[in-house]
């Protein structure tokens, strides 16, 4: 049996490489990691259940015509993704306070935005994955401003989607980071969502209780993270049914 070629080992995921040129293998492992992975553990499950969270939202997305990297699942935990080049930008979209802009900005949490925000941090461990602005992004070369354009509208577009999907089953979307990545179509250069979209890179709510099913039980120690994915999960139909004994039955 030939060893699969390893191309990174993130936090919470690993690459491989694909089958096929342009295709990259995306294993999703159970280990959490928070402030800058300051705070770690292993949570039996976790990865399991993102693989099939971002299989559901990547190929919603894909269905309704906003590009991803994801291509098809191929088992519990990895999943078949086009290969992208990465832009170094985390691109977060907020619904409603919480988190970073409350700090920053003094707004408590919780309370609902004017409209939809984008932001962008650079992505780097070693400086925190400090904010930026456009002016950053354009003068230090991370992206151009057609790039920008196109990075505002996609994630529009998935907080839209996400929010409605959300919506459906009694969560609130309050915000979510994305990443993006360029593909190459023969002359164009195209940008597409990559990476992942799962409770760890989202924050979810239950409109009734205000109940967090996101990555901030971990962060906070609020209780069993993989319950509240599985809660996530089993809301928007994608656990298995326990299936009523169908097997021969015993006659008196
Ligand atoms: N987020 C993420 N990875 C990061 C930073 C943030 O997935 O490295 C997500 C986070 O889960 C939340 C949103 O982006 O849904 C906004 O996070 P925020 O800026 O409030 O940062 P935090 O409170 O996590 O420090």
């Amino acid at each position: 049996m030939a060893r699969r070629k390893k191309l990174y080992e993130g936090k919470a995921k690993i690459l491989y490489e694909g089958p096929e040129p342009g295709t990259i293998i995306q294993y999703f492992k159970d280990d959490a990691t928070a402030f800058n992975a300051e705070k770690r553990a292993t949570i039996e499950g976790k990865g399991v259940l993102n693989n099939r969270l971002s299989e559901h939202f990547m190929a919603g997305l894909n269905t309704i015509g906003v590009p991803t990297h994801f291509i098809r699942r191929l088992n519990m935990r990895e999943q078949l993704v086009r290969a992208v080049e990465i832009i170094p930008l985390e691109v977060v979209v907020r619904n409603v306070a919480a988190g970073s802009i409350s700090k920053r900005l003094g707004i408590e949490e919780g309370t609902p935005l004017p409209r939809p925000i984008v932001e962008f941090y650079y992505k780097d461990d070693a400086l925190g994955d400090p904010l930026v602005s456009e002016e950053h992004i354009i003068a230090f070369g991370w992206a151009g401003q057609q790039d920008l354009d196109d990075m505002v509208a996609l994630a529009l577009r998935v907080n839209d989607f996400m929010s409605g999907l959300m919506l459906g089953v009694g969560i609130k979307l309050v915000d979510f980071k994305i990443e993006i990545g360029r593909v190459y179509d023969g002359d164009f250069t195209r940008l597409i969502v990559a990476d992942e979209i799962s409770p760890d890179s989202c924050r979810l709510w239950d409109i009734e209780t205000g109940q967090k099913l996101d990555k901030d039980v971990f962060r906070r120690d609020l209780g069993n993270l993989a319950d509240a994915y599985t809660e996530v999960a089993n809301r928007l139909g994608l656990m298995p049914k326990n299936v009523a004994h169908t097997g021969p039955k015993l006659v008196n």
